[in-house]
């Protein structure tokens, strides 16, 4: 089943994009808009939500509930798919606003979301600490009691919805995706790569991977990958950002990428200034798929939109080549 095509809702609510099957993405107010969502699902007069953003997600989120005609107290889930900070930061902040809600939460992240400090402290040591303020503010922690941990596997009736949880690493070791069998719809996290709308040309979205530090694995990221499109899935729901058709197209671009990624950090692992060479060929290796993609935007525009990403990719392959020097 093929749902309708995605509409922004109009007026105040432009920053909600309703996608059919009772799912919508609402702005989580992050660096800029159409960078990160958070995905909101209803199924009768219940509501679930996928990732939390961060604590500024929250006003954007209740206004999208009432504009919707749902209460707080109508939530009975946040599921995060990972818990990076982009993620799962504005978990404490939504749980103490959402007073029904359980946190669905892999079991490696289930305890960093009770107590944040060493979640903060690994945040801290990517960002630094002035950025880590202005991006996350306070972490709240989350009552034990309310945290439900969703192993491989796992999975749930959201009021006759079935929804199952399937540990997906290569990301984050602490990453599941979700799958809504009936309408073959996965939410993806960032295990699925990342997609800006401002690359959509004529309908075809641009997927990369993520290989942010510091659980980096392309092994697994290539095995995660194939392991949502055994579902067959028709949409991908990505934290950045939206939904995603032509999936068979973007797994095997990911793939071609994630290996693409691998080579270059191979190639410099020993270079003199490794963060700035790293930066500049991953840069240009997406640069150039791009604009191959036919995207029009000014060069500069579209290295303006991957540079965030661009230094995270870079500093997690530096930390893969670390880890396997190590070994
Ligand atoms: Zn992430």
């Amino acid at each position: 089943m093929i749902a309708p095509a995605s509409a922004p809702l109009s007026g105040a609510m432009s920053r909600v994009t309703a996608y059919g099957h009772g799912i919508s993405a609402i702005d989580a107010d992050y660096l800029r808009p159409g960078l990160a969502a958070i995905h909101l699902i209803v199924e009768g007069n219940r509501a679930a939500l996928v990732d939390a953003g961060t604590s500024s997600s929250v006003p954007a989120v209740l206004q999208a509930l009432e504009a919707g005609n749902l209460a707080p107290a109508d939530v009975d889930y946040l599921f995060l798919t990972h818990i990076h900070l982009d993620h799962a930061g504005g978990a404490g902040e939504f749980m103490s606003r959402l007073p029904n809600a359980k946190l669905v939460v892999h079991p490696r992240g289930a305890r960093h979301m009770a107590d944040p400090a060493r979640l903060i402290a690994s945040a801290k040591a990517v960002y630094g600490e002035a950025e880590f303020n202005r991006l996350y503010g306070t972490i709240r922690p989350v009552d034990a009691a309310r945290i439900i941990e969703a192993p491989d596997g796992f999975t749930l009736d959201f009021h006759g919805r079935p929804l199952l949880f399937l540990d997906t690493p290569g990301h984050a070791r602490h990453h599941y995706c979700i799958f809504d069998r009936e309408n073959r719809l996965f939410f993806t996290g960032d295990t699925f790569g990342l997609s800006y709308r401002e690359f959509d040309v004529n309908g075809m979205e641009f997927v990369f991977p993520t290989t942010t530090p510091v659980q980096f694995d392309p092994v697994a990221a290539h095995a995660s990958v194939e392991r949502i499109m055994s579902y067959d899935p028709v949409y991908a729901f990505l934290t950045h950002y939206g939904r995603i058709g032509h999936l068979s197209a973007h797994a095997a671009e990911l793939h071609g990428l994630i290996d693409a990624h691998v080579a270059i950090a191979r190639k410099l692992r020993g270079a003199s200034d490794r963060h700035a060479a790293l930066v500049k060929e991953i840069q240009e290796l997406l640069l150039q798929r791009i604009l191959a993609h036919g995207c029009q935007l000014p060069h500069e525009e579209i290295c303006e939109l991957l540079s965030l990403d661009v230094g995270l990719n870079a500093q997690g392959l530096e930390h893969w080549l670390d880890q396997a020097d190590g070994r």
